[in-house]
């Protein structure tokens, strides 16, 4: 505002004209006053998913192909060649608003050979879609804390240590580090300390490629190191528990050539939250190679393809 009003000194405006910017610029101040005041009650701007995707029986049939969906939040549908998975999903009744409708309802999930669990919060370890899922899941697999959650469900489930690797039919599955320890800084916002294992990603190396899960994390050195994955399930957000938007760009950039499908966008109305009210528009700005980034709606398929020039495996 000072940059402003030196214009109306200058030595061109007559009196009368300066009385009346004056008036204006305070009546001006006056609006804008109405507007800071009544903006508490309008909803600040949230990304937003496109429409949804629904899918049935056909997304699980076998094909020749790996095909990714995602099923909103940090939620995706993993077919590759018949083998199915599905990593984080929350398909119905989470404890805040949803902006989407969910692609597919777990009751109507036909098989599952597995679902992967990154860690316990309920937008990832869903208990009501966990339950529908369970008699037609052969195995549910997360971390050791997690497993033990699970086993107190009554689920077919595993624990794993971050390295630790496992067999899903033709898929090969290893854990890999994270770090979302946010609960130990909130008093009460657990009666355990949660340990750094409690929370992991995974690397999925199917038959057309390598699938990097990442569960929610902050940024780890390891992150920015392992040979490029054929597709990064991405944990988008610009919150501190997660990579931040920062940290998001230093791995986009780490891995110049790998497809990036946002999640943990678009789908709990927060706009004042900022793990789930990430804006892709925003990424599309900072990173190098941009046109990867992947928006999907929940729903639409992916083809997972071989990055060219990969020779090495990933673990
Ligand atoms: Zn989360």
């Amino acid at each position: 505002m000072e940059q402003n009003s030196s214009v109306f000194f200058d030595k061109k405006l007559g009196t009368s004209r300066i009385v009346v910017l004056l008036t204006l610029l305070l009546f001006s101040n006056i609006l804008q006053g109405q507007v800071s005041t009544d903006s508490i009650k309008v909803k600040k701007y949230q990304a937003k998913a496109a429409k949804t995707q629904p899918f049935g029986q056909e997304a699980f049939s076998k094909t020749n192909k790996t095909v990714i969906r995602w099923t909103g939040n940090a939620g995706f549908l993993i077919n590759s060649r018949g083998t199915t998975l599905m990593v984080d999903p929350l398909l119905k009744d989470f404890d805040m608003p949803v902006m989407i409708d969910y692609p597919i309802a777990p009751k109507d999930v036909p098989h599952l050979d597995a679902v992967l669990v990154s860690h316990s919060d309920n937008d990832h370890f869903s208990v009501p879609t966990i339950k529908d899922l369970a008699p037609h899941t052969t195995a549910f697999h997360s971390t050791v804390y997690v497993d033990s959650l699970m086993k107190n469900l009554g689920l077919n489930s595993f624990g794993h240590k971050i390295g630790e690797t496992f067999e899903v039919k033709n898929v090969k599955i290893k854990s890999s580090p994270a770090d979302h320890q946010w609960q130990n800084a909130y008093k009460g916002a657990a009666n355990r300390f949660f340990k750094k294992e409690d929370c992991t990603g995974f690397l999925i190396a199917t038959p057309d490629g390598t699938i990097w899960a990442q569960g929610d994390s902050k940024l780890m050195p390891e992150h920015l190191t392992m040979t490029p994955p054929d597709a990064i399930l991405f944990d988008f957000s610009d919150s501190e528990w997660h990579f931040t938007l920062a940290g998001a760009v230093e791995i986009a950039n780490a891995y110049p050539n790998t497809p990036l499908l946002l999640s943990h966008w678009g789908t709990v109305d927060a706009p004042d939250f900022a793990p789930f009210n990430g804006d892709p528009e925003k990424l599309k700005k900072l990173i190098n190679n941009p046109n990867r980034i992947v928006v999907l709606a929940p729903g639409q398929p992916y083809l997972l393809k071989r990055l060219l020039k990969t020779t090495k495996k990933s673990y």
